[in-house]
């Protein structure tokens, strides 16, 4: 049996809006110390919506698959749908996790969570 699904797969080896964004107004940094992944998210909202997100990750291909799909998800969404997103929609979207990599999608959700986060600092300011 296959340890991960074609999604996972596809995402790795051809993981969506990876890179950075100059002109970001929210930024993201995460890590877990389980497989030692870092993540970090780029956000440009404008009017509420998300533009545009572009992510680094230094991972185990799990991760990596995550926050390619995750992107995907919040991408053109409003920042409150954005904020809705959870780990496991990811995995979902991924066609499923094994349990022990189930982390690496919440640093996914974490990511783009303390992107947005220091999106609404950056509002009051
Ligand atoms: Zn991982």
């Amino acid at each position: 049996m296959a340890l991960y699904s074609e999604k996972v797969m596809d995402h790795f080896r051809n993981p969506r809006n990876v890179g950075v964004i100059e002109d970001a107004n929210g930024i993201g940094e995460v890590g877990n110390a389980k497989c030692g992944d870092i993540m970090k998210m780029y956000l440009k909202i404008e009017d509420d919506i998300i533009k545009d997100v572009k992510f680094e990750t230094f991972g185990c291909g799990s991760a990596i698959a995550s926050s390619s799909m995750a992107t995907e998800l919040i991408k053109g969404q409003p920042v409150s749908e954005a904020m809705k997103l959870t780990n496991a929609a990811v995995a979902e979207a991924l066609d499923g996790l094994p349990d022990y990599k189930m982390h690496c999608s919440v640093l996914a959700e974490e990511a783009i969570k303390s992107a947005l986060e220091d999106y609404n600092k950056r509002q009051e300011n």
